[in-house]
């Protein structure tokens, strides 16, 4: 398994505290905790079938599961945003979703649980157990998030003019239409803010599904009216970028 966060800062560690986990019916801490920021990605630890969950807001708020070889089931938690639908298959690594702060957690950071299934009648972790030992450092992890290239984006159809071009906006609209997406590149940044020249923050990949919350259309020069999809409040990815689409809306518009 590898590391699902590019943070290696465990906050919590398997086992621990366990005066607060007795109410949620454990001797400790029934996983670890990765600290990070909002926004952060989060990424599939092992290759499986992914599970939605019902939101919950007393415990783990919003996560998913991933079913692996071997009866291992893998939790995300706390999660400000899922982006792959409910019975993906997904291989490890994969994007699933942005570190968040939602159900029992009082800072953004990643509650990732690791359980074996069957468990005895005994075992009062209930089949849970502790995920550390499992992870591994791999090549594609040491490069994610913060080195990631500015160039991704730009390099897939939108080359900036020799010199550097003119990022200056000259005018944008922001128009509130919820939705989702299903990203048709190979790769899509994800940027704090409506301009390639933003720094990216994190990637989606090809048949991601995001859901939007606004649209912002902007100016470009040349032309161009570009169109953002923004979500989770100040996460943006280029629907269309100088002319070309590389989303598909649900509501076939692109
Ligand atoms: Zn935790």
């Amino acid at each position: 398994m590898q590391f699902p966060t590019s943070s290696r800062i465990i906050t919590q560690q398997f086992g621990e505290n366990p005066a607060i986990y007795a109410q949620f019916g454990f001797p400790g801490h029934n996983g670890i905790d990765f600290a990070g920021v909002l926004g952060d990605p989060i990424y599939a630890a092992d290759a499986g079938m992914l599970h939605v969950h019902p939101l919950d807001p007393q415990g783990y708020g919003l996560y998913c599961t991933i079913t692996h070889k071997e009866n291992l089931t893998s939790y995300y938690c706390h999660l400000q945003q899922l982006v792959v639908k409910d019975k993906a298959t997904l291989k490890a690594g994969d994007l699933i979703g942005f570190m968040g702060n939602s159900g029992f957690s009082t800072g953004p950071h990643l509650h990732l649980g690791l359980r074996k299934l069957p468990y005895t009648k005994n075992d009062p972790y209930k089949g849970y157990i502790d995920p550390l030992p499992y992870l591994q450092e791999t090549e594609s992890n040491a490069s994610l998030p913060s080195s990631l290239p500015q160039t991704s984006f730009s390099s897939l159809a939108c080359p900036l003019p020799a010199g550097g071009g003119q990022s200056s906006t000259i005018s944008s609209r922001t128009v509130d239409k919820k939705g989702t997406a299903v990203i048709k590149a190979t790769l899509l940044n994800i940027r704090s803010a409506p301009s390639i020249q933003a720094p990216v923050i994190g990637i989606l990949y090809e048949s991601a599904v995001l859901g939007y919350e606004k649209m912002v259309m902007v100016q470009s020069g040349g032309g161009w009216e570009d169109v953002w999809l923004c979500f989770g409040e100040v996460l943006y990815v280029a629907a269309v970028f100088q002319g070309v689409a590389y989303v598909q809306l649900d509501n076939g518009t692109i």
